[in-house]
């Protein structure tokens, strides 16, 4: 707080209040550690983090008036259902002649300054982009050295909220791949500038590499700022090429998601071009379970949807791949996708996941046309021409020559029985024709009205 004043630190989890956008498991998993690392944070500038699990409408305006508060700052973007509780909040507390700042901690530009030349909403990224920026973004805040803290009162034990997952205990993967945290963003930013960032043109498609910044869980939970991370990257420019750009312009790409949030708040959950709510989507329980437990006998499929099971993260080309081979391979709705992503990843954020469901689908803003349909057997061969990716998180497809690892059912049974496969018993046929599939999602997809 500006002139040293004294700040009560307050987090309240109020699923109620955020409807069916609750946090879903993973991210339970990754706001315990981050919040265990917030306050430990805190202790050491002198505050104490208070938690507390209800309806924030109730429990903001009662610590206020515990405290002696004059003033209430929370940060947020563009989550619908935070918004709306904002402005509750600001009433409630104006009442009681408490003033209600909400600061844009999630998102770089004011959405409503971005505005095309004839001051409407911009639905495509690349004038958004240049439009962000000739503004450029704004400098990032240092964090303070000291925080006076009021006498704090009572606050919930974060173990009574039991956000982990106890039986079964699923989260192994998660512990080995992530430090949720900001000393862990840091890291891990560090990381990627030191290593990461020089090839990650040449290298951000590769799922079989460590080749992009994992970044998006930090930067989801506010563990880092999108501007500490942008200018971070700036510093580090030297030798970094191509790469530099083009990790800012995904950036801007995340930027470009919550914006659309913005404007379009009903994002989550219909279609941003209306004809796409007469898609016929199917109904197909036995291949959504297929796909969730990567167990669609495609391996590049496969290989993604365990990797979000096991990690709470799945590369993006491989999320992409997913994502196409569930909406257009078998026609299902984006929405079941997007339910599912927003329980498994521990980056689930509603802007970027439901804005890119949606542009995969082919409804959402600047969206991939209709008739672009990922081939995942050629996405294999062209991304994990190694076949490292699908190796890992499928091995029971390892000993496959890579001729054959993309498709395996197009090898010959000696080179199957050579690698210890037996197609539908050790790993399964396809569950769809990916030709037959691909021909009736455009035929669906023509159907549209325009
Ligand atoms: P890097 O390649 O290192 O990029 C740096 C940062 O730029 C990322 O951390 C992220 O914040 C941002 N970024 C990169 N690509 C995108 C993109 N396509 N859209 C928006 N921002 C991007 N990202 C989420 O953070 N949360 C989600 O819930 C989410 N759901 C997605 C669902 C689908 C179907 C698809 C296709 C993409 C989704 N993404 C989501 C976007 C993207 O896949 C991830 O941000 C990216 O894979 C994170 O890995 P990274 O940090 O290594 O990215």
């Amino acid at each position: 707080m500006q002139g040293g004043r004294p700040v009560l630190p307050v987090f309240i989890l109020d699923d109620e209040s955020a409807g069916a956008w609750a946090p879903g498991g993973a991210s339970r998993w990754w706001l315990h550690h981050s919040l265990t690392a917030l306050a430990g944070q805190l202790e050491k500038l002198g505050a104490k983090l208070i938690l507390r699990r209800g309806s924030a409408l109730e429990l903001i305006p009662q610590l206020a008036k515990q405290v002696g508060a004059t003033e209430v700052h929370t940060g947020g973007f563009a989550v619908p259902s935070a918004r709306a509780l904002d402005c509750k909040v600001a009433a409630a507390l104006q009442d009681d002649g408490v003033a209600f700042h909400r600061h844009r901690t999630g998102m770089m530009f004011n959405p409503e300054r971005i505005r095309t030349g004839s001051d409407g909403v911009y639905g495509v990224y690349s004038p958004f982009a240049r439009a962000c920026r000739a503004v450029g973004p704004p400098p990032a805040i240092a964090a303070p050295r000291h925080i006076a803290c009021p006498t704090p009162p009572a606050s919930d034990r974060l173990e009574d909220w039991q956000l982990l997952p106890r039986h079964p205990d699923w989260a192994g993967g998660l512990r080995e791949t992530w430090t949720p945290g900001e000393t862990g963003a840091r890291a891990r930013l560090d990381r990627f500038l030191s290593d990461g960032v020089a090839d990650y043109a040449a290298h951000r498609n590769l799922p079989g590499i460590a080749s992009t910044s994992m970044l998006s869980p930090h930067l989801a939970w506010g563990e880092l700022s999108l501007p500490q991370t942008w200018f971070a990257a700036e510093t580090r420019q030297e030798g970094t090429g191509k790469g530099l750009e083009v990790f800012q312009s995904e950036l801007l790409w995340r930027e470009f998601s919550i914006y659309q949030l913005w404007h379009h708040p009903d994002l989550p959950e219909l279609p941003l071009r209306p004809n796409f709510a007469a898609m016929p989507w199917r109904d197909d329980p036995t291949g959504l379970a297929a796909w969730k437990r990567g167990q669609t006998g495609i391996p590049m499929v496969d290989a993604g949807m365990r990797q979000l099971w096991q990690t709470g993260w799945m590369h993006n080309r491989m999320r992409m791949v997913t994502a196409s081979f569930l909406t257009k391979h078998l026609l299902l709705p984006w929405q079941v996708g997007e339910a599912w992503f927003w329980d498994t990843l521990v980056d689930a954020d509603l802007s970027s996941n439901a804005g890119s469901w949606q542009w995969v689908a082919g409804s959402g803003a600047d969206a991939a046309p209709y008739f672009r349909v990922f081939n995942p057997v050629l996405q294999g061969l062209k991304f994990d021409t190694d076949g490292n990716y699908v190796r890992r998180f499928v091995p029971e497809l390892a000993r496959l020559s890579n001729k054959h690892l993309h498709a395996p059912w197009d090898a010959s049974g000696q080179e199957l029985a050579d690698a210890g496969i037996v197609l539908g018993k050790t790993y399964p046929h396809p569950i769809v024709d990916l030709a037959a599939g691909r021909d009736r999602a455009l035929a669906a997809y023509r159907n549209l009205a325009p």
